[in-house]
Parts: structure tokens; C-alpha cells; sequence
């Protein structure tokens, strides 16, 4: 069985570790690997590496850092297939989602490739007499991202790819569920004659973030992953210094307004509820259908779509959409919360708890599971399920569901559908989440916009990738220079304006 190493310096090298975790194929439910849980001197011996290749890094022409990654994204269209293959079998998503996956991390690179334009600062000319001002946009130095199991590749790469354009070192823990993944992504830096100690993984636990929020030489941290860890990392890594961004969990919620396309409302859901089996910080996970009507409509068409879904492993390609949960833990987790929510009187008008596979008996799979009149005391709704499971929560009118959103308190994503351009507008004047859209569901934003959520699903000041990837990757310096430097004004004692 393969152990996987860390990369230090461009090169592979095994942990000596004594602490591991398996990793497992979801769909089996066998172990495919075994990843040491590295200890706060391999991640010493990371930092080392980085803090070694960082002065040729930061100080090369961004032109040329920007074809290192006009190489690396090369590399990557070219390997989508096999990183996707990899994605699948660690985390048990349809090959087709991986593939995505993969292409939305592919654009923060395609973007990265514009860093010279990018770290463009700014000019002004003749400031006072003979001076002239310019900003200039510098790396930070050594910096880490710690990533979750659900987008092994893409949230690396967007963490990744901007530190790196931007001239930084960066070191990525990723999560412990899907570990090859990066590792991919770590061979495909040193294809494309990345300087090695630019790009470091170094795996782990808690033992291993700890170490990284502890370091004296790391200078800023990119987290993705669950609220409660989120805000650990960013109270922790604030005090001690360092600039931390964390994005959290999430529990999206999509508003069908009276006047909707019920059936473009109930295809948004299917993929939005169901795909990637709920494990997206994007999923919407509730629906709120405004008035009796709505609803009734809506839970009508939903069942039998839901009953319907195609469930399976990764290998039978097309014929599924959506595979199996990452780890038995979540497996059971979910069917825990489902019983919790049948025990609390909510209807559970699609119960997928049973379902089994002949030949995957052991992978951890959960069917669709589709509640209605579900209240906001309950714990289905208050809990990220994470899982194939949507809940419906009737409301009596727009401003209702308005508040309920509102009130919530993950502010990632969230959705209305509607023809209504009053409502649709107001709704995104008014409503307290990150990431808004009108009538599509999952309105992740292109690379060249940031993601980012508001409330319990982020913490600090800048969104991840497009321009705020550059901001949170580079501090700026502000530069006030007189030439020529013999302009005679005398000694001047107080503070210089311009009147
Ligand atoms: P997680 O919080 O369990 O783990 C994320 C990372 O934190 C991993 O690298 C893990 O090793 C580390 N970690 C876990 N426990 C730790 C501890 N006690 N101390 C220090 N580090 C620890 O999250 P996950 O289960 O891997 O991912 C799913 C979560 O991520 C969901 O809540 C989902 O909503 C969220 N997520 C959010 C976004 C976003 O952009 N807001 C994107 C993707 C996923």
C-alpha cells in the first residue's frame, strides 16, 4: 500500500512521522494509502526550504514568473483526466465533477499568468516640487494554505497559484481525506522548472497547522474548511501576527419566489442539493419555497426527481450523479442528523438511508434524502449537513424567506428564482451573504472575481482569487522620491502639505 511522502525543497521526501491516518477509496470503502501526519520539524524543515529559494523567487521579472505558470497550467489541460482520476478515487465524486473541479482551478491559474499586469502599482508625477510618488506591490515572503477534503485540487490551486505568481513560497497542508491530489499537483510544479522550495506540501493533522500557525517565518495564511476550525486558525494565526483569511461553512439557502420557472427552479436544485453528494460549500442545502402553492408544486416535481438520482461509484461514468460520502465517519454522520430530523417531526418525503449497491456494499454511500416542513429550530436545518440531503422550509411571504436567510448565520451563497426584476433586485440589495443569484443556484464566481462569503462563512477582510488574491498575496509599499534631490527648501519642522 502506497505511503505518501511530503515534498520539501522539489523533492519527495518520507515523513518520519510515528502518527498516520488511512485514506480511503469512498466507493469500496477499502484503504488505498497511508499518510504520516508530519511533526512541526517537517514542517520546519518546509519553511527552510521555502525561506532558501524566496530572495530569486520574490526579485525575479513577474514576466517570467508568469510563464513558469503559463507552463504549469499547460500541464495541467494536459493531465486533467489523470487529476480527476485521482480526485474520484480519494473522494468519490463523478469523474465529470472532478474534471470540473479541476478546469476551475485551471482559470485561477490562466489568470495568475497576467501577474505582471496584475502587480502593476501606481504613479503620480510631480507630487510637490520635483517629487514624484509610486506604489509598488510586494511578496510577503513564506506563506501556507491549509485546505479541505471536498476540492482537493482547485482549492489548492487557488490558494496556490496567486502566493506563487505574486513572487511568494507557499507551503500547502492539505486535508488528510484526499492527500494524493496535491501530490499531483506538487509533480506538475516541478515539470513545469518550478525553482524548487517554491512550491512545499507537507501533510498532516492539527499537529502540523499548529505549526504553521506558531512559525515566526510564515508570514500569512489561506484556510478553507469548517467554520469552527476556521475561526481557530484565524484567532490563533491573528495573534500571532500573520495575515489570515479563512473561508467556513456555509448553509445556502435558494428562495422560490411565486412566479418562478418551477421546472428551471427544480433542475437548479437537483444539481445544486445532489451534486458531489451535498459536499460543496456551495450546495443548497435548504429551499425555501414562498407560499403554499410554491411549495406544494415544488415538493411534487421534487420527489420523484430525487427517488430517481443516479447513485454510484466514479467508474461507471456518465450513468451517475453523485457518488458515495468521503469517509464512513460522514457517512454516518449525515444518517444521524436525517434520524434527527425525522425524530424533530420534520417530513421525510425521500429517506435515502437504506441505500446499498451490489458490489459497493462497503463504500459509504447515503441516498438523496429530501425533507419538507422543516422549522429553523431544528437541527437539520441548523447543522451543515453536508450531505446529500435538502431540506424545504415553507414560507408565507418574500420577506419571510428574506429573513430567515438573513438570520441564518452562514452568509456564503445563496439563490432566488423568480421573473420578478423588483424582487430579484431588492434581494440582492438587502440580503447578508457573500455570494447571490438570481436564478442560478450555485453562483460561484469566475476567477477573475473573488469568492468569498460574509458572517460564520469567512473570516478577515479580502476574498480568495482574482483581484483580492493579489491583494491578500503582496503588501504594498509606497515610495515618495525627489529628483532631482538638490531642490533647497530649508529645514521644514512641521508636518508637509500642500497648502
Ligand atoms: P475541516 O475544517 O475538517 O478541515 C479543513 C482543514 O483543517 C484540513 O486541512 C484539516 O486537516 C484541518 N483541521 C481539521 N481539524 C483541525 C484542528 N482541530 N486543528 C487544526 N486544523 C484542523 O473541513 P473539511 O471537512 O475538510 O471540509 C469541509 C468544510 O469546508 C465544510 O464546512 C465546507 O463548507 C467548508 N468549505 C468551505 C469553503 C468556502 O470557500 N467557504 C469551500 C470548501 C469547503
Amino acid at each position: 500500500m502506497e505511503t505518501i511522502s511530503n515534498i520539501i525543497g522539489g523533492v519527495l521526501t518520507p515523513s518520519s512521522s510515528e502518527r498516520s491516518a488511512p485514506v480511503f477509496n469512498p466507493a469500496t470503502g477499502e484503504q488505498s494509502a497511508v499518510l504520516p501526519l508530519s511533526t512541526a520539524a517537517e514542517l520546519d524543515a518546509a519553511v527552510a526550504a521555502a525561506k532558501l529559494a524566496l530572495p530569486e523567487w520574490a526579485n525575479m521579472p513577474p514576466l517570467k514568473r508568469a510563464r513558469f505558470m503559463f507552463r504549469f497550467k499547460e500541464l495541467l489541460d494536459a493531465n486533467t483526466d489523470r487529476i480527476a482520476a485521482a480526485i474520484s478515487a480519494e473522494h468519490g465524486k463523478t469523474h465529470a465533477d472532478a474534471v470540473g473541479e479541476v478546469q476551475r482551478g485551471i482559470e485561477v491559474v490562466e489568470f495568475c499568468c497576467g501577474i505582471p499586469h496584475l502587480l502593476k502599482g501606481e504613479f503620480s508625477r510631480h507630487v510637490g516640487p520635483a517629487i514624484d510618488t509610486h506604489t509598488d506591490r510586494q511578496p510577503l515572503g513564506v506563506v501556507a494554505g491549509i485546505t479541505p477534503f471536498n476540492f482537493p485540487a482547485m482549492i489548492p490551486l487557488w490558494k496556490a497559484a496567486p502566493a506563487i505568481a505574486c513572487g511568494n513560497a507557499f507551503i500547502l497542508k492539505p486535508s488528510e481525506r484526499d492527500p494524493g491530489v496535491p501530490m499531483r499537483l506538487a509533480e506538475l510544479f516541478i515539470e513545469a522548472g518550478l525553482p524548487e522550495g517554491i512550491f512545499n506540501v507537507v501533510n498532516g493533522d492539527k499537529e502540523a497547522v499548529d505549526a504553521i500557525l506558531d512559525h515566526p517565518d510564515i508570514q500569512a495564511i489561506g484556510f478553507v474548511g469548517s467554520t469552527p476550525i476556521a475561526e481557530y486558525i484565524y484567532g490563533r494565526g491573528c495573534s500571532n501576527g500573520k495575515r489570515v483569511q479563512c473561508f467556513g461553512g456555509a448553509k445556502n439557502h435558494m428562495i422560490i419566489m411565486p412566479d418562478a420557472d418551477m421546472d428551471q427552479a427544480v433542475d437548479a436544485l437537483m444539481g445544486a442539493g445532489y451534486g458531489a453528494a451535498g459536499e460543496r460549500c456551495m450546495a443548497i442545502s435548504v429551499a425555501v419555497p414562498v407560499g403554499e402553492k410554491t411549495a406544494d408544486a415544488l415538493m411534487e416535481r421534487r420527489v420523484p426527481r430525487v427517488e430517481s438520482l443516479k447513485i454510484g461509484p466514479y467508474t461507471a461514468g456518465d450513468d451517475v450523479d453523485m457518488g458515495p460520502l468521503v469517509t464512513a465517519a460522514a457517512r454516518d454522520r449525515v444518517k444521524g442528523l436525517v434520524d434527527g430530523g425525522v425524530a424533530q417531526g420534520a417530513e421525510l418525503a425521500v429517506d435515502g438511508r437504506g441505500f446499498t449497491m451490489q458490489g459497493y456494499e462497503n463504500g459509504f454511500f447515503v441516498g438523496g434524502c429530501l425533507f419538507d416542513k422543516v422549522t429553523t429550530d431544528m437541527d437539520i436545518y441548523k447543522e451543515e449537513i453536508f450531505g446529500p440531503v435538502l431540506s424545504v422550509v415553507r414560507a408565507k411571504a418574500y420577506n419571510d424567506a428574506v429573513d430567515m436567510t438573513m438570520t441564518n448565520p452562514y452568509g456564503n451563497g445563496t439563490a432566488i428564482f423568480t421573473r420578478d426584476g423588483d424582487a430579484a433586485r431588492d434581494f440582492c440589495d438587502r440580503i447578508n451573504v457573500g455570494m447571490v443569484g438570481v436564478n442560478v443556484p450555485i453562483p460561484v464566481p469566475l476567477a477573475y472575481y473573488t469568492f468569498g462569503g460574509w458572517k460564520a462563512s469567512g473570516f478577515g477582510d479580502l476574498n480568495q482569487h482574482g483581484p483580492d488574491g493579489f491583494r491578500f498575496y503582496t503588501r504594498t509599499k509606497t515610495v515618495t522620491s525627489r529628483w532631482p534631490s538638490g531642490v533647497k527648501e530649508g529645514a521644514e519642522f512641521s508636518i508637509p502639505t500642500m497648502k
